[in-house]
């Protein structure tokens, strides 16, 4: 089997099994005071010090969640809902086209329901990468909020996020690094080889935020609920031992596509991890169950739309064509990858791309 749809989810890493194992014989809940309790409360501000460590931050502006979903949705509602109750209310969203789902669902359920939020669409160049001077950020009056991803998910390509000025709330979970302009963060743990279902937002000191889980008043009062312990010592656990990896086994796998194959972003700065392309006339559907088929799993576009004959937005607002967005596929690298998953993807695709000119 040749697993390469870590953007999707990466397989556990050992180092986090195991912190897991550990923390799954504790019995306590971390807010009891008695020693079971305190054990557990251990386990989550030892992996609170492991994130704050890979984010670059102190340890008590981690709030621990359920995921990159939720912490997206955290610190885009917590920020505006925030700067109601600040007196320095935001009045406009500036948001790259590129956004997850997650982000461009929740930014429009937040204009729809607040009066006077407005919203901007950030382009995305046919490179993948948004167009800040295509905004009108620096003309207009009104507090903003910028919310830009250190990465796409779908193209790997590289945002930039550290020539945003003003308030910035930044997607890092493809691209987990210490972001020092970003006052929001959101980080989740199974795309770097921790637990489904825990993640994490940064959120600065100074930075307007307002919580939107209420009860037991857990992470500062910031998000209430009982925390997930071993899926947060998991997490902190692959939060260690996380390390960008090298363009190796993605340049070994460019080099081997067919000549005829569309690579988006190819000349702009990609995380590693990552390569996105078509092969034109053959459908992104076809291609993943003939590769799975070989034992070769990847994606058609991003996780959250397969099973969707909808082409992606990313590839739409970077101008690509229905026809050639409906034939894009995703291949994601990460800590576990041999060179000998991408030369059986390589074979696959060799194939598959024969079989299509015979017919
Ligand atoms: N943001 C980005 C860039 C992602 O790639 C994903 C997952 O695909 C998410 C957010 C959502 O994260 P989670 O699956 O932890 O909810």
């Amino acid at each position: 089997m040749h697993y390469l749809d870590h953007n999707a989810s990466s397989p556990l890493r050992p180092e986090a099994r195991a912190a897991m194992e550990r923390a799954l014989s504790t019995v306590g809940n971390p807010s009891s005071v008695h020693r079971a309790g305190r054990a557990a409360r251990h386990v989550i501000e030892d992996a609170r010090e492991q994130i704050a460590a890979l984010a670059g931050v102190k340890a008590r502006n981690v709030i621990f969640t359920s995921g990159g979903t939720e912490s997206n949705a955290l610190a885009l509602r917590g920020a505006v809902e925030g700067s109601l109750e600040s007196g320095e209310r935001i009045t406009r969203l500036f948001v790259s086209a590129i956004e997850h789902e997650s982000v461009l669902k929740t930014v429009s359920a937040l204009v729809e329901r607040i009066p006077g939020l407005r919203l901007e669409i950030i382009p995305a160049a046919a490179t993948g990468v948004a167009d800040l001077s295509a905004t009108t950020l620096r003309e207009g009056k009104g507090r903003a909020l910028i919310a830009m991803m250190a990465a796409n998910n779908e193209t790997g390509v590289v945002q930039p996020v550290e020539s945003v000025e003003g308030l910035l709330f930044v997607d890092a979970v493809q691209r987990p690094d210490a972001y020092d302009n970003a006052s929001y963060v959101s980080l989740s743990a199974h795309k770097i080889g921790g637990p489904q279902g825990v993640g994490a937002l940064i959120v600065r000191d100074d930075a307007p935020f307002s919580a939107q889980l209420l009860g037991g008043g857990q992470e500062r009062g910031l998000r209430a609920g009982t925390e997930n312990v071993a899926g947060i010592a998991g997490f902190g656990a692959a939060a260690a031992a996380w390390t960008i990896m090298s363009t190796n086994l993605r340049d070994r796998f460019e080099a081997g596509l067919p000549a005829s194959a569309v690579i988006f972003g190819r000349n702009s700065l990609r995380v590693p991890h990552t390569s996105n392309f078509a092969l034109p006339d053959v459908s992104a559907e076809t291609s993943v169950m003939a590769l799975d088929l070989d034992g070769v799993m990847v994606s058609s576009g991003s996780a959250c739309s397969s099973g969707k004959v909808k082409p992606s937005h990313v590839l739409k607002a970077m101008g690509t064509s229905d026809e050639i967005a409906r034939c894009a596929l995703r291949v994601s690298f990460g800590w576990n990858s041999t060179e000998a998953d991408v030369d059986a993807a390589l074979a696959s695709i060799g194939r598959l791309v024969v079989r299509r000119e015979a017919a």
